[in-house]
């Protein structure tokens, strides 16, 4: 899940240095607009979409995407609509008037006198007040109550998170109260068979859990979202003139047939496990929840092993991808110059970390058989 991301970079609140970054390349207005509510530029760098997405799904996730709180922006983004459309009102933001909260006290708006106390307005500007107040009651009403802030803005507000600070997340994520995760949860187990607690859990932390790049990150992301155009879909929506496996020729292929069933991505997976066994010299099983969940409970390999596991499924998984609708399977060649990359990546991380020696631990079987 995209979230994991928002840890880096808003864990340390609305004043994190990554995110003061990010305002800056973005625009300040145009970084809020789009995380309460407006389409993502076409420009918009991708590690910077993935964050926004990530913010937008855990707000959806934990149903509060499009609610109001104190933190919800005045004057930028799609839930105070009459409010956002007003002009003239650039001073009030700068002078720090610029959430919900900051108008709305309790069950009522603040009076005008009260605000020209706090932000010393002057009394010029009792009209833009009323202008404010009859465009701000198009959405709210007197006696409503706006919660403080929703989970995700709590996290992001709270600062500093530390070390424990993604699975802080992910518990306010998977403990939410909304039903997309358990449908996700629901259609995995009709492909793999049911899951234990624990087992869904890590499938969800995969994404982070395995590898530090984001762009890996994403693809397991939407491969636990299961978030791929498939054949079957493309089909059903009159898209595509069958729902056939372009491979195999199945008639339907959906998103585990694409990725798993389909017989020639089956002989993929099972060349991809015996050259990864023979890097290991353990036995790797051909299982979709290692393999493709990145959960590695029932494996029985070495905490290093199964990094290296993790790590060359996920660029098996970016080959199925980038290959979608190919009539073959992947190039086992290109897997190995991938499983070769992410080693020289990563080992620029562990040598910045002062820790070569863990990445020896994860890559050093690889050396003589994928070449590194
Ligand atoms: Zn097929």
């Amino acid at each position: 899940m995209h979230t994991l991301v928002i840890n880096d970079w808003m864990g340390g609140g609305w004043t994190d240095p990554a995110y003061q970054l990010e305002l800056q390349t973005m625009g300040y207005p145009r970084i809020l607009d789009i995380l309460y509510g407006s389409p993502i530029p076409r420009d918009t760098p991708d590690v910077t979409k993935v964050v926004l997405l990530g913010w937008r799904t855990a707000q959806k996730v934990t149903g509060w995407w499009g609610r109001l709180t104190q933190q919800t922006p005045l004057w930028h983004g799609k839930q105070l609509i009459h409010v956002a459309g007003l002009e003239g009102f650039q001073k009030w933001d700068t002078i720090g008037i610029s959430t919900l909260g900051d108008i709305w006290r309790g069950t009522h708006i603040r009076s005008f006198q009260d605000l020209q106390k706090q932000y010393s307005l002057n009394k010029t500007q009792f009209h833009r007040y009323l202008q404010l107040r009859h465009a701000l009651l198009v959405h709210l009403q007197t006696g409503d109550t706006i919660p403080e802030h929703s989970p995700m803005e709590a996290k992001a507000l709270m600062g500093d998170l530390g070390r424990g600070g993604v699975s802080q997340i992910y518990r306010t994520l998977i403990t939410a109260t909304g039903g997309p995760l358990r449908e996700l949860r629901q259609r995995w187990e009709s492909w793999v068979g049911s899951m234990e607690e624990a087992d869904w859990t890590e499938a969800l932390m995969a994404p982070c859990s395995l590898t530090m790049a984001t762009r890996f990150r994403l693809i397991q992301s939407y491969f636990l979202h299961a978030a791929y155009l498939t054949p079957a879909m493309l089909h059903k929506a009159g898209l595509r003139p069958t729902a056939e496996c372009p491979r195999c020729r199945y008639h339907t292929a959906d998103f585990y047939h694409m990725v798993w069933t389909c017989p020639i991505i089956m002989a993929y997976w099972e060349k991809v496990v015996q050259e990864i066994s023979e890097v290991l010299q353990e036995e790797v099983k051909r299982s979709p929840l290692p393999l493709l969940l990145g959960v590695m409970g029932d494996t029985e390999l070495r905490r290093a092993d199964r990094s290296f596991l993790g790590v060359a499924c996920l660029v098996a998984k970016r080959d199925i991808m980038a290959d979608w609708k190919a009539r073959v399977a992947p190039a086992l060649a290109k897997w190995r110059r991938g499983v070769d990359w992410c080693a020289q990546r990563e080992k620029l991380v562990y040598e910045a970390r002062g820790c070569l020696h863990k990445h020896k631990k994860i890559w050093g079987k690889g050396e003589d058989v994928v070449g590194l």
